[in-house]
């Protein structure tokens, strides 16, 4: 049967929504949320009011124009050592502010989760997979629970491959390049570019071991990538996790379709628009856009000086989402900076946030300098455009070898260091080497050109895979379609049960 919007209450398929507290995990699931209210599944997203306020406005929009979507708050209780009113964790959250805040909201949903499940009742769960807790709590009240992973197929196949066959503890250096196996294309990386949980068991590792055996555990799960990007890992993930999976991707352009909602995303409030007069002044592709994801320099003030001279040294114009720096991270030389970058008309700093995808469509904008997050990259390629690579953390430097190696849409900076989110490491990335990465992917060369032409052809695919019939397009409406053949089966079988 077509699922619709127009069934009747006790028909509707009914969801909830569990997003986690970090910009770039709660902004990508609420987009999913929205997605499936927009075509038909009653959706309620839980979470704190901080958070909530985030995305409030799209949700009503979303509401006055027919979709059944809410928002539930859920109150945090008073915590020693957790500052009064602070719910979510981005760039100015502590590690210690961090991990009480983590324990805090898991220990509520969780104690929660009965008395939502009769308040809601839904059909199925979709929670962060942060919140492994939720694998059991569904199995208790019998539905569903599909995961949202973030993150890439290939680097999921390829930490997979690392925890397996341990490739990394048979070379004898940091430096030295060893290959991943068991991948569709020859992955080599060093072991100074792979996360610290695979060399040293810590604490995040146990973490990730159950976020792993509770995806294992779902019904599926959901990612944000379409099958043009990476359909041979999407295969391999299936194989490995043994489970299924379904795309949605790239979500952000499905969803926000109109300038509010893009220009509030991930913030909550419209963003000042001196960006968009200086960006008009600019010739069509000429500008390189440089941001370092929500979690913003994880940089030592060596480090931002590096790219302000190497933005400065570039031949080309830029934007820059500096976001936050610290007395201690040179803010006196970045304001000295902004003024004579401004004055010669070369750049453009955004010290709070960016409205990203607002500025990616824009078209002035030629090139990108990203850390490789997922949600970046996935709105950089719809907004079919080639990237510098710069890896920080989290599964970075994977996602870094599928733009540069397997796609071809991306030229590296050169960055050898996975660090601690929130930790500066070692590596001091260059200001030569900084302009030259941007000289390669603004340059008219015939290299240059492929890339381009590479990435305008994956952008054309991502437009397909959400149009009706396209890929991500068809998964969407499989896995409703599924939730809602689960729903009817249950029904039937309390319809059967005989009476005592
Ligand atoms: N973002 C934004 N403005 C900013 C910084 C980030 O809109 O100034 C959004 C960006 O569009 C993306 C998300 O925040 O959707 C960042 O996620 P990503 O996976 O790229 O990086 P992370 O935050 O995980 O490091």
């Amino acid at each position: 049967m077509e699922f619709s919007g127009v069934e009747g209450e006790s028909e509707k398929l009914k969801a909830i929504f569990l997003p986690f507290i970090t910009p770039s995990h709660l902004v990508p699931v609420v987009d999913i949320a929205r997605i499936f209210a927009m075509h038909g599944v009653d959706v309620t997203i839980i979470t704190t009011p901080e958070n909530a306020a985030v995305f409030q406005s799209s949700v009503d929009r979303d509401a006055s124009r027919g979709s059944s979507i809410r928002t539930h708050h859920v109150k945090l209780p008073h915590v020693p050592g957790l500052p009064e009113g602070v719910e979510t964790i981005n760039f100015s959250t502590s590690r210690d502010t961090a991990s009480i805040l983590f324990e805090t909201l898991t220990k509520t949903l969780e104690t929660q989760f009965p008395q939502l499940f009769h308040q809601f009742k839904p059909d199925f769960i979709v929670s962060d997979m942060f919140y492994s807790w939720s694998v059991d709590a569904a199995a208790e009240f019998g539905i569903p629970r599909l995961i949202y992973v973030g993150g890439t197929y290939f680097a999921h196949c390829a930490m997979d491959s690392l925890e397996r066959f341990e490739p990394h503890k048979k070379v004898d250096s940091e430096d030295e390049s060893f290959l991943i196996p068991g991948l569709p294309y020859n992955l080599q990386m060093t072991r100074s570019q792979i996360p610290e949980r695979f060399k040293t068991p810590n604490s995040f590792s146990e973490i990730m071991n159950r976020v792993k055996e509770s995806e294992k555990r779902s019904y599926g799960s959901l990612l944000k990538s379409f099958y043009a990007f990476e359909g041979p890992y999407e295969e391999l993930y299936r194989e490995i996790m043994g489970t299924k999976s379904w795309n949605v991707g790239p979500i952000s352009s499905w969803v926000n379709r109109d300038a509010s909602d893009k220009s509030s995303r991930g913030h909550g409030k419209e963003v000042e628009e001196g960006w968009l007069s200086w960006l008009d002044s600019k010739q069509k592709g000429s500008v390189v856009y440089v941001c370092f994801g929500s979690m913003k320099n994880n940089f030592s003030g060596t480090q931002i000086a590096e790219i302000a001279h190497g933005l400065e040294d570039c031949g080309d114009d830029f934007i820059w989402v500096v976001g936050k720096v610290d007395e201690g991270q040179s803010r006196a030389l970045v304001e000295e900076f902004e003024k004579r970058v401004e004055a010669s008309k070369k750049g453009y700093l955004i010290w709070g946030w960016g409205p990203q995808l607002l500025i990616l469509e824009h078209p002035a904008v030629g090139g990108v300098v990203t850390h490789c997050g997922m949600n970046t990259v996935m709105e950089t390629v719809d907004a079919g455009l080639p990237m510098v690579t710069w890896p920080l953390y989290a599964e970075q430097f994977f996602n870094e070898r599928l733009l540069v190696d397997v796609l071809k849409i991306a030229v590296e900076v050169g960055a050898k260091e996975w660090k601690t989110w929130g930790d500066f490491g070692n590596e001091i990335v260059g200001r030569e080497k900084i302009a030259m990465a941007i000289a390669l992917l603004m340059g008219g060369g015939e290299e240059c050109e492929e890339m381009r032409r590479r990435v305008k052809a994956l952008s054309e695919e991502a437009k397909k895979a959400i149009m009706i019939g396209g890929s991500s397009y068809n998964s969407l409406k499989d896995v409703i379609q599924e939730m809602k053949t689960l729903k009817l089966e249950k029904l039937n079988s309390k319809v059967e049960e005989p009476v005592a």
